[in-house]
């Protein structure tokens, strides 16, 4: 069999027919509801007591960080009230040995030291006075309260929300595995920390990503409604979106503004669908799943997010290396190359251990539509350091690569439709007033013409078609997570008032 037959039956695995999307969606509206009534379902749909979304008039000072689940984000961010807002931002990769920490503090009290060092960067006159004001007065309650900055804390694993600043972790996901930290309010384990260093820092609140970026979207999108979802294509994958408190049928304890008559819940989406009713199940989604930190839990996301589509395409490309019958990644005789040399693999290559293929790469490769591949080949080399490769394994990687990626975006518009059709709206959008969805992470950010496919997948579901799909409007949330934790922070800050008072 040719490479390029093979590669063919490989890619037609990734095939989510029209058929299937619709399946899909009908199986996702069905968990969406099973959630709103009662706990321990599939879709947690967890209530996070935000009753409104912004609209753009919200201003202040506020900090935000960002657990995700490849990096820590800092910063500042200045919301001007009109619509836009000034952002100052620090960025650090987790360190992969503190994601499985002993304890929940070692993780922490690394978060903790990233804000002192944001802070000494960029608020250097803040952080200069507050402890000049720590070192003349006699007791540490002594500080002014209202010199300390609110922050936003966007926490992205299933969190038991409890208030506005607390919440217990239900469970980690994305690689994450610190038991010790399973239970515990994660706000107060940050605090502790930053209490620890002394910095003029309170956790003002809890933030889901999603919520964030839905939040963020309506502050800055354009026209008079707000945005009815926000969903993460990154590392993970998840929704939040605005639910009538009417569907809402289990019961609620914490207090809330019921005179929105809306909740914003967070879907918890990454696992639609772990009984894998309706969900693609290939060899090698099966075998991801059985070597994950957490087999039989997240399904939708191990199918979809950024984590998990450079595993995929891993371990698809393997069973391609180890089949004697093709030749791929490989040449006894490097006249078939263009390049004049050899092709191998080298024995080192990540290629061969998990996790080793970052979903990235996959970006490159359907990047490259020249006919030589040559910015792929070379990405291939430096990369993967598979040596020289020829045309034609760069095109395999390539079309497998792109049916992981086709895949995963169709699955991500079962998603994006259900919502659309739960929430009502597309009878009374227009081309001109559409739904509005804010989406952030780097898959949806970076890989080419991701929403372009998501939107091939909506015109073809029932209930939307051509014309609803043109009615809907999905738009990235520029730094979605730090601004809307800082639009949390706000109202947060506006109940510490309203309690005071
Ligand atoms: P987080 O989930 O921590 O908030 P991101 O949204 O940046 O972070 O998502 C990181 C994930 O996106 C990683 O799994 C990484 O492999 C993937 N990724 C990073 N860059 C790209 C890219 N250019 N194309 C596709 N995926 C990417
Ligand atoms: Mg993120």
């Amino acid at each position: 069999m040719s490479l390029a037959t093979e590669t063919a039956v490989i890619a037609a695995k990734f095939d989510y027919t029209d058929e299937d999307v619709n399946r899909g969606v009908k199986e996702f509206l069905r968990q969406l509801g099973e959630g709103l009534e009662k706990d321990g379902t599939s879709l947690s749909q967890i209530p996070t007591y935000v009753t409104g979304v912004p609209n753009g008039t919200e201003k202040g000072l506020y900090m935000a960080v960002d657990l995700g689940g490849t990096n820590f984000r800092v910063c500042s961010i200045l919301l001007n009230g009109d619509t836009t807002f000034n952002l100052t931002y620090s960025k650090v990769a987790i360190p992969k040995e503190l994601m499985v920490a002993k304890t929940a503090e070692e993780l922490f009290a690394f978060l903790a030291k990233q804000i002192e060092l944001f802070l000494q960067t960029h608020h250097e006159d803040h952080f200069e006075k507050h402890v000049k004001r720590r070192m003349t007065e006699s007791s540490p309650e002594g500080f002014k309260d209202e010199h300390h900055f609110r922050l936003g804390f966007t926490f992205s694993f299933p969190v038991q929300q409890l208030g506005i600043n607390k919440g217990t972790l239900i469970r980690w996901t994305k690689g994450f595995d610190i038991p010790d930290a399973i239970g515990k309010d994660v706000c107060a384990l940050l605090q502790t920390e930053i209490d620890k260093l002394g910095l003029p820092v309170k956790v003002a609140a809890l933030v889901n990503d999603t919520v964030g970026t839905l939040m963020a979207r309506s502050y800055s999108s354009p026209g008079k409604t707000g945005a009815v979802l926000g969903a993460i294509f990154g590392t993970g994958t998840n929704g939040a979106y605005v639910e009538k408190l009417a569907n809402l049928k289990k019961p609620l304890s914490g207090e809330y503004d019921k005179s929105t008559g809306e909740m914003v819940i967070n879907t918890e989406w990454g696992s639609f669908d772990n009984q894998l009713s309706v969900l693609p199940n290939t060899p090698w989604d099966i075998a991801l799943d059985r070597e994950s930190v957490n087999p039989g839990i997240q399904m939708y996301e191990k199918r979809v997010s950024g984590m998990f589509l450079g595993e995929i395409l891993r371990l698809a490309l393997l069973d391609l290396v180890k089949n004697d019958k093709v030749s791929f990644f490989r040449d006894e005789n490097s006249g078939s190359n263009d390049w004049k040399s050899t092709t191998t693999i080298a024995s080192e290559s990540s290629i061969y251990k998990q996790w080793g293929l970052d979903t990235s790469i996959m970006s490159v490769a359907a990047a490259d539509n020249t006919p030589e591949l040559s910015t792929l080949r070379q990405e291939l080399d430096s990369m993967l350091h598979v040596y020289s490769p020829a045309i034609d394994d760069a095109q395999a990687f390539k079309t497998i690569s792109g049916a992981i990626g086709r895949r995963s975006a169709r699955l991500s518009a079962v998603a994006i439709a259900a919502i659309v059709l739960q929430t009502g709206g597309l009878s009374t959008a227009t081309e001109d007033e559409p739904i509005d969805i804010g989406v952030d992470g780097s898959l949806v950010e970076h890989y080419p013409y991701f929403r372009d496919m998501i939107y091939e997948a909506l015109r073809v579901i029932d209930g939307v078609g051509e014309e609803g799909a043109k009615r809907i409007r999905i738009g990235i949330a520029k730094d979605g997570s730090g601004v809307g934790a800082a639009l949390i922070a706000l109202v947060a800050a506006g109940m510490e008032k309203s309690k005071s008072n």
